[in-house]
């Protein structure tokens, strides 16, 4: 895992926090990761040595319950690998990574440090493992609907993250950006899609429309789906482009590209 992450500085602790003398967590495949779990400490300061003391020492634990420890000045603390399944959602722990932000927000505020920070590690992550494509928090986990943890609103942070990636992405692919014009069994749409890095992404709303595919917009998620299937999308001014291959594969249309003109051919 690279963990060199532009605008924020990451601490590798990891080897050197408390651990238990015998006890070790239990490990998995990144594959297996579904979700970013937001923490407070509920604690006015700390450190990680001092949560992993803490873990270890009174709970008894094997280690630290989180992955990442983000303190108020926005250093993140890197305490466990991804594999790691450590204890911090129950149930939900084999699929949940945790970062914890220090603090206790029930009386506090998250510093603008934390949270930029908290942006950059998450976006960081999701590039690395794809299928950690959603942010909760601790009380959104079956189970913990009354822990008042992170104690601040999730869904405030959720679109500050989303403006964070649009931001991000805009800058990263405006330029780059060249239209790509559809064609579906021989008419053109009137939407266009765009080249990025080689690939055909397409208006799913626009082409799944035409081919009379079923759209499905998961709201608290960001997710679309196509037909039941989930695609690799991206938001850009509030539309979802996907990949051209896979959108046609959603709808079970063929596909070719014609490079002379720019456009990708649908049909079926
Ligand atoms: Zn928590």
């Amino acid at each position: 895992m690279n963990l060199t992450i532009p605008g924020a500085r990451v601490v590798d602790v990891r080897a050197s926090l408390p651990r238990h003398k015998t006890l070790r967590y239990g490990r998995r495949k990144l594959t297996d990761i579904r979700s970013a779990a937001i923490h407070h400490s509920a604690t006015l300061s700390g450190s990680p040595e001092a949560f992993a003391r803490y873990h270890v020492g009174t709970n008894g634990w094997p280690g630290i319950a989180y992955h990442f420890v983000i303190q108020k000045d926005g250093v993140i603390y890197w305490c466990n690998e991804p594999e790691v399944i450590s204890y911090h959602v129950g149930n939900s722990n084999r699929h949940a990574l945790g970062i914890c932000l220090v603090g206790d927000f029930r009386t506090q505020q998250p510093t603008a440090a934390q949270l930029d920070a908290a942006n950059r590690l998450i976006q960081h992550l999701q590039v690395q493992i794809p299928t950690m494509k959603q942010v909760f928090g601790h009380q959104e986990y079956p189970g913990y609907a009354s822990k008042n943890c992170p104690a601040f609103p999730m869904g405030t942070f959720r679109t500050n993250y989303s403006q964070f990636l649009q931001k991000a992405v805009g800058k990263v692919d405006k330029p780059k950006q060249v239209p790509v014009a559809i064609s579906l069994n021989g008419s053109l749409l009137s939407g266009t899609g765009f080249l990025q890095d080689g690939v055909s992404m397409l208006p799913v709303r626009a082409v799944a429309n035409a081919a009379g595919g079923k759209v499905e917009w998961i709201e608290q998620t960001k997710d679309v789906r196509v037909n039941g299937k989930d695609l690799n999308e991206q938001i850009l001014t509030g539309s979802a482009y996907a990949p051209a291959r896979e959108l046609a594969a959603a709808l079970c249309l063929q596909i070719e590209w014609d490079g002379s003109t720019n456009t990708v051919k649908l049909r079926g």
